[in-house]
C-alpha cells in the first residue's frame, strides 16, 4: 500500500493521551499518522509514527500545513490548558473542511471533604492567596505561570515544576522543587505535612499522574485553589483514546470515499 493510499491524520500532541493514541494507531496500515509537538520540553517522549516539532504560525499557518501535507483528519489531543492551539485547530479545520476531534481527559471534580476555591485567571488566584493569608503555598501551576505570585511577600512558596523556570521570577520566599509525576498519595501526604503547606494552587489538568495531591489535601484538611479549564470551540469531544479510535472508525469511510482512497 503506497503512502497516499492511506488517509493522513494529524495528532496535535504534548500529552499522554496523544502519545497513547499514536501508539494505538502504529499498527494501522490504513492511516498515516503525524504527531505535532510544540517543542516546549527538552526531551519529550517520542510517539510512534512521524513527528514534527514547533508552532505552525497561528490558524493560517496550520491551514497551510494541513493543505501542503495533504491531511485528511485532525485530532486535537493537546493539554486541557493549551486552548490557543484548540481555537487555531477549529478555525483551520473549518476553513479546510476537515473533520476535527477534541480528545481531552475528564476534569477532576471536588468530593466530600474537599475545600476547593475555583478561579479563572492567575491574578484572581494571587488575590486569593493574599486574601486567605495563606503562609505556606504549594504552587503546582507550571513554570510559565509563576509571575503573578512572585510579588507576594507575605507567603512562602514551594514551587514544583518539571523543568526549571528560566528566568526564575523574583520571589522573596520560595523553594524550587523539580519533580515529574506520577506522584503517590503517600509521597504527597508526606510532602504537604513536612513542608507545613496550608494552600495548594494548581490547575484542573485531570488525569491520574498528579491527582494524589488532591487526596492528600483532603486527608490533611488543606484548601486547594483550582484553576478552571479555559473555554473551547464547539467541536466533537471524547475523553478517552478508545473513544477517539471509535470516532476514527466512524468518519474514515466517509472521508476516504470523498478522497477516493
Ligand atoms: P497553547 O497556548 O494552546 O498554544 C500556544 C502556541 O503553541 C500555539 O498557538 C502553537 O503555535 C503552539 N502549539 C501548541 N501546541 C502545539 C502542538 N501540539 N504542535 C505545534 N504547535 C503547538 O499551548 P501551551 O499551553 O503553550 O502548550 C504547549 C504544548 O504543551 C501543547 O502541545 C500542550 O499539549 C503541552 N502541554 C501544555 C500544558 C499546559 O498546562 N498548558 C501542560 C502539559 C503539556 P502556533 O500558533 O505558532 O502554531
Amino acid at each position: 500500500m503506497s503512502l497516499r493510499s492511506r488517509l493522513k491524520l494529524l495528532i496535535l500532541g504534548g500529552t499522554t493521551e496523544a502519545y497513547d493514541l499514536a501508539q494505538a494507531l502504529a499498527p494501522r496500515r490504513d492511516l498515516a499518522v503525524v504527531t505535532s509537538l510544540a517543542g516546549r520540553t527538552a526531551n519529550p517522549r517520542r510517539p510512534a509514527g512521524e513527528v514534527r516539532v514547533g508552532g505552525f504560525g497561528g490558524a493560517d499557518g496550520l491551514g497551510d500545513y494541513l493543505r501542503k501535507s495533504d491531511m485528511d483528519l485532525v485530532i486535537d489531543a493537546t493539554h486541557p490548558f493549551a486552548s490557543r492551539m484548540g481555537w487555531n485547530a477549529a478555525a483551520a479545520c473549518n476553513a479546510a473542511g476537515l473533520a476535527l476531534l477534541r480528545l481531552e481527559r475528564p476534569p477532576w471534580r471536588p468530593g466530600p471533604g474537599d475545600q476547593w476555591l475555583e478561579f479563572d485567571d492567575w491574578i484572581e488566584a494571587a488575590t486569593l492567596v493574599t486574601a486567605r493569608t495563606a503562609r505556606r503555598v504549594l504552587l503546582a501551576v507550571g513554570r510559565q505561570e509563576l509571575v503573578p505570585f512572585s510579588g507576594i511577600d507575605a507567603a512562602w512558596f514551594l514551587i514544583r515544576s518539571v523543568e526549571a523556570p528560566a528566568p526564575m521570577p523574583p520571589f522573596r520566599h520560595a523553594e524550587l522543587l523539580l519533580a515529574r509525576g506520577p506522584f503517590t498519595l503517600e509521597g504527597e501526604h508526606a510532602l504537604l505535612a513536612e513542608r507545613r503547606i496550608d494552600l495548594i494552587v494548581c490547575k484542573n489538568s485531570g488525569g491520574t499522574a498528579t491527582d494524589a495531591k488532591l487526596a492528600a489535601a483532603r486527608e490533611l484538611g488543606i484548601a486547594v485553589a483550582m484553576k478552571r479549564r479555559p473555554a473551547r470551540p464547539g467541536v466533537p469531544v471524547v475523553d478517552s483514546v478508545a473513544a477517539a479510535l471509535a470516532w476514527l472508525d466512524s468518519v474514515q469511510p466517509a472521508v476516504g470515499y470523498q478522497r477516493g482512497v
